[in-house]
């Protein structure tokens, strides 16, 4: 699955650093943190016509990242949505797209590592673009498991929500080579952790089950589905998950903003019955849908 340029952002506005701009005028400092060591984190966001899904669990996510970089002077989540307001507006756009929110430490002094270069406050930057779900949920997706293994919080954790994307990167990159969709990130342990943009689910014996969040990003639409299984009587638990496991599973998914809920039918080259076809993945389905006015927020 490569995703292609729909003609209808061909002439979008964009956030920059306070401005709305034409997609080809917009520009940030080669100062800035995110062009010298990747230093920003960010949220995929998506509008629906009810709103955007789930805004207050992604900003609160977004000021977690950015305390735990022990970024200063960053926007206020009202400036923040009052921005989203703003270029949402001077697009016209009102649902079906998708919105790539970059928080940066801001633009440094000169060239460096240190902080303390940063002293002109966070760079915000804000990509809204018509943009479909980006998986073919009928068809479903193709996977293999990576060699590059998903953060452990020894070394980078994987609760923030950094631009420090290239481990995802590797593992996509390897997926593009054995010609799949995506690629599973397993743990130091050789138990699953998440696809490399979203995460996974698995059902066996009408139980869904999902990666403890030790390693993964503990996706926004994860916390949600678990929810959805748990206000609909299924039964959804955290475990360890082996390769095994998913290969025998009943029905295997992966979840996320970008594509929302997606069946995954082949894993190295092992089928998996189409997610999509098992009556549960049905009723999370249906649930997510019909939970869209609740969970959507207006600006
Ligand atoms: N895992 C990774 C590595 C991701 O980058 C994302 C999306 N940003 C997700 C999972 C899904 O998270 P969410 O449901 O919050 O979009």
């Amino acid at each position: 699955m490569l995703q292609t340029f729909d003609p209808r952002n061909k002439d979008i506005k964009v956030y920059a650093g306070g401005n709305i701009l034409h997609r080809d005028e917009a520009a940030i400092s080669v100062f800035d943190s995110v062009v010298q060591g990747g230093d920003a984190v960010w949220e995929g966001l998506r509008l629906y016509k009810h709103g955007i899904i789930c805004l207050s669990d992604h900003l609160k996510r977004l000021h977690e990242s950015a305390h735990t970089l022990c970024f200063k002077d960053v926007p206020g989540k009202q400036e923040i949505r009052a921005a989203l307001k703003q270029v949402l507006d001077a697009n016209g756009m009102k649902e079906d797209v998708h919105i790539r929110l970059t928080l940066t430490r801001g633009v440094k002094i000169t060239s460096g590592m240190d902080p303390r270069l940063n002293q002109s406050g966070c760079t915000l930057i804000i990509v809204p673009e018509y943009k479909a779900p980006v998986y073919d949920n009928e068809k479903g997706i193709r996977i293999i498991s990576s060699s590059q293994r998903r953060n452990n919080p020894q070394f980078l954790d994987s609760k923030i929500h950094h631009n420090n994307l290239l481990n995802n990167i590797l593992a996509k990159i390897e997926s593009n080579v054995a010609g799949v969709d995506a690629a599973l990130m397993l743990d130091e342990n050789g138990f699953a952790s998440e696809l490399n943009g979203t995460n996974i689910f698995m059902i066996k014996n009408n139980i869904v089950m999902t990666p403890h969040p030790h390693n993964c990003l503990p996706g926004i639409t994860r916390k949600h589905v678990m929810t959805l299984c748990s206000e609909n009587n299924i039964v959804v638990q955290e475990s360890n998950i082996s390769l095994s496991q998913l290969y025998n599973a009943d029905a295997v998914f992966c979840t996320g903003t970008m594509g929302e809920l997606t069946s995954i039918i082949e894993i190295d080259g092992r089928s998996i019955s189409l997610a999509s076809r098992h009556e549960l993945f049905v009723k999370v389905q249906e649930a997510f849908r019909n939970s869209l006015p609740r969970v959507c927020e207006q600006i």
